[in-house]
């Protein structure tokens, strides 16, 4: 089980947060993207080895979005922030 340092309640663990997906970079203009690529942006969610940011909500605490820096193997946490 993960246990996430929100800076606002301490370290908690996960079962207290919810799952808000990949912080993606910012939505591109898809009549700059093939349909494939398109569809890939909207429903692909990106799931490399190694470090990734995470979106959190801390919905049985203090309602903060959180953005966190995972590594998927290992599950170390370098670094959680607020918003974005
Ligand atoms: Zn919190």
């Amino acid at each position: 089980m993960l246990l996430i340092d929100c800076p606002f309640c301490g370290k908690r663990t996960e079962s207290e947060f919810a799952y808000g997906g990949p912080a993606l970079a910012p939505r591109p203009d898809p009549a700059a993207l093939t349909d494939a690529e398109w569809v890939d942006w909207l429903t692909v969610p990106p799931n490399p080895l190694g470090w990734v940011e995470e979106r959190w909500w801390h919905a049985r605490g203090c309602g903060a979005w959180l953005t966190l820096r995972r590594h998927t193997v290992t599950h170390e946490i370098a670094e959680v922030r607020h918003g974005r």
